[in-house]
């Protein structure tokens, strides 16, 4: 398990189905299409660089959110309702099979956005566990966005000091859903960076609505208050 593919939920942000600008319903009937095209192939191989020709076609004039970010017509439906690489070697048997895809396979299987990456440096799954249990229906939003995750590495400890613990935990997920009120957290790609990182109000300002700023500063304020006790505590045990 990674933070991709959690046993509930998985992430495929950085396969740029949410480039699109299209309702969620509209990209559903997407990866449906795209998977039912694909399964037409019975995973002959020789057939794949047409099937990436035909959607990437069949796709080309729906608009794009960023012109710059490729959108990958490999990701489907590998299991109901779980969207992910339709070439991914766990299906293919095969390595190298996500060469037919734009990015390739040494991309596709060793790109890491930041929570990711954080995960596999610590060993701890700790922020994706988080979201899985708390904000399942968003996952897909949430761990990718790496915004937000800078934002949220400016916190003492983070996540061991605010992922756990109810207080912390509530106002984690009171400020995770400030994020999503933004529109921009609609179209996360992973790719986005933010400049910022520190907890000053320029990053709150690019992550949340005008109407959320207060609650998000404060929000995360407090955050700062509880984890920096818990880091305390955590260096000088009683
Ligand atoms: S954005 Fe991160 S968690 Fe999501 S699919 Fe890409 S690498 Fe995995
Ligand atoms: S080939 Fe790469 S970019 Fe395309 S769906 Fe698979 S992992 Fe994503």
């Amino acid at each position: 398990m990674s933070a991709c593919q959690k046993k509930s939920v998985s992430c495929f942000a950085c396969c740029g189905l949410a480039n699109l600008n299209l309702t969620s319903e509209q990209k559903d009937d997407i990866l449906v299409r795209r998977t039912e095209q694909f399964e037409e192939l019975n995973m002959d191989f020789s057939l794949f660089p047409e099937f990436r020709r035909s959607r990437e076609d069949q796709e080309a004039s729906i608009p794009r959110h960023n012109p710059e970010t490729y959108v990958c017509p490999f990701l489907g439906y590998i299991e109901p309702h779980r969207p992910g690489c339709l070439i991914h070697p766990a299906r293919t048997g095969d390595s190298k099979s996500q060469n037919y895809s734009f990015y390739g396979a040494s991309i596709c299987l060793g790109y890491d956005c930041p929570a990711k990456e954080g995960e596999e440096e610590t060993h701890s799954s700790l922020y994706s566990d988080f979201l899985e249990a708390n904000l399942k229906s968003e996952y897909h939003r949430l761990v990718c966005d790496s915004e937000l995750y800078s934002l949220l590495e400016t916190i003492t400890d983070f996540p061991d000091s605010v992922c756990r613990g109810s207080e912390a935990s509530g106002l984690l997920v009171r400020l995770l859903k400030l994020r999503l009120n933004h529109p921009q957290s609609q179209r996360i790609t992973s790719f986005e960076r933010l400049m910022v990182r520190s907890r000053d109000s320029e990053a709150v300002m690019a992550l949340f609505r005008q109407q959320d700023w207060q609650e998000a500063r404060e929000t995360l304020l407090e955050l700062e208050q509880i984890a920096t006790v818990a880091s305390a505590e955590k260096r000088n045990p009683q």
